[in-house]
């Protein structure tokens, strides 16, 4: 059977006593301190498992290529038979193409025809380029000297057999599916997709496609961080929605929490009347408020829920986007089996004017045109139409900066978190 790891502790997410503002990367360093992989292994057939987690190292069963081959159509011999100057080598009868080998043996001061790919025939370790040859049926001439092993692969100079090719971890790309295909695999030990529960929360929150009063707003986030986990590899499981009901959301966050391995719940998460879900982690879930110095932000409800993990996002859309980006999402990966994930940022300079104060991190929608970054014309976080329109994130540091036309920035694409 296949070991699961154990539940996390209750207070597995309590800060310090004392710990006001969180700053961003004292959070991370806590998140990565506190959870584990929580997914079981499997076996799934290679050409599935494209966006898995290897959950073993894959050392090649055989070497890539598996011969020394030819790299190029043309003529093959042994160097060491031939001279400079111009060469004219007989040719053996028959030849040598991919997959279809030559048997014989080829004799010092002979030559072979060989087509790309051909394991090269005892007797040729060098081959020269058709374009470089003149021919008739009996013999090659080419102009020496030639190079030793010219236009040969040697056996294994990918992967040598036996050596690490991918490892444990790893999420696999295509790429990574040609690479396990050439060393002999055609099944891979992957983890257990991590199953992630979206909830969302509030009395004013109706499901998009319902007749909705004037004072109900579309459920927004549900769809948006549903499509988000399946993004990023897991399987994503609709939780539904639930009103500003402390009784609803306990039986809901019941089920749920029996169902997934991680759930994020979108609205009510701060200390006011009607913000269930804070109230209730910290009733019976371990609740660890991080008031984390970030913006768009709020503090981030973090509990444990019958054993499970509840990320409690704040229900601005915005707010909830970049938590889960910034937050969850390299926890999520963590707990996946797949590490914890940095996403690539790059430096580029600004194309807008900003005076950031100091005291927490912003994160401003933002995409590149031109080589440089413009940001959002609002930094509103219930601007959803900003999140549309942004292709990454540009992050200011803690400290305060001047920003101006020019200055450096670093931009984080949202292909870097896997979008
Ligand atoms: P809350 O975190 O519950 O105080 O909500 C903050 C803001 O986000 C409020 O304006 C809510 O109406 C809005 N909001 C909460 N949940 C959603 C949702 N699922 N989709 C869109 N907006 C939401
Ligand atoms: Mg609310």
């Amino acid at each position: 059977m296949p070991l699961k790891p154990p539940p996390l502790r209750n207070d597995c997410f309590a800060l310090p006593p004392g710990v006001d503002w969180t700053p961003v990367d004292q959070a991370l360093t806590m998140l990565r301190e506190r959870l584990s992989p929580v997914v079981a292994q499997v076996t799934v057939p290679l050409a599935q498992s494209a966006g898995r987690v290897l959950a073993q190292d894959l050392t090649a069963h055989r070497a890539n290529p598996p011969l020394p081959n030819t790299a190029v159509d043309g003529y093959g011999f042994a160097a060491a038979s031939v001279g400079e100057g111009d060469i004219t080598l007989p040719l053996v009868t028959g030849r040598a193409a991919a997959g279809v080998p030559f048997a014989g043996t080829v004799p010092p001061g002979h030559a072979i025809r060989v087509l790309t790919g051909a394991a090269l025939p005892d007797g040729v370790d060098t081959v020269v380029l058709d374009e470089d040859c003149a021919t008739d049926a009996t013999s090659v001439a080419f102009r020496g000297p030639v190079k030793p092993r010219a236009n040969t692969r040697r056996a294994g100079e990918d992967v040598e057999e036996g050596a690490q090719a991918l490892p444990k971890g790893r999420t696999l790309t295509p790429a990574d599916l040609a690479l396990a295909a050439a060393i002999g695999w055609s099944n891979l030990p992957v983890y257990e997709k991590l199953s992630v529960g979206v909830l969302s929360t509030g009395d004013e929150v109706v499901p998009a496609g319902t007749q909705a009063t004037p004072g109900q707003i579309f459920d927004a986030n549900r769809p948006m961080l549903l499509s988000m986990a399946d993004r990023f590899g897991y399987t994503p499981v609709d939780l539904g929605h639930v009103p500003d009901d402390r009784a609803a959301l306990r039986a809901r966050l019941d089920t749920a929490a029996a169902q997934t391995d991680l759930i994020l719940t979108s609205g009510g998460a701060s200390a006011g009347d009607e913000d269930h879900v804070s109230a209730l982690l910290r009733e019976t879930g371990a609740l660890a408020e991080w008031r984390i110095a970030l913006k768009p932000g709020r503090p981030l409800a973090l509990g444990i829920w019958q054993g499970t993990p509840v990320f409690g996002l704040p229900g601005n859309p915005v707010a909830a986007f970049t938590c889960t980006l910034i937050f969850a999402r390299p926890a999520m990966s963590l707990m996946s089996g797949a590490g914890w994930q940095e996403p690539t940022g790059f430096t580029v300079p600004a194309d807008f004017t900003k005076n950031k104060k100091p005291g927490r991190r912003e994160y401003l929608r933002a995409r590149i045109r031109g080589g440089q970054a413009e940001v959002f014309k609002s930094e509103g976080s219930g601007r959803i139409s900003g999140l549309s329109w942004a292709e990454g994130l540009v992050e200011l540091p803690d400290g305060p900066q001047q920003i101006k036309p020019g200055t450096p920035v670093r931009y984080i694409p949202f292909g870097s978190f896997g979008l």
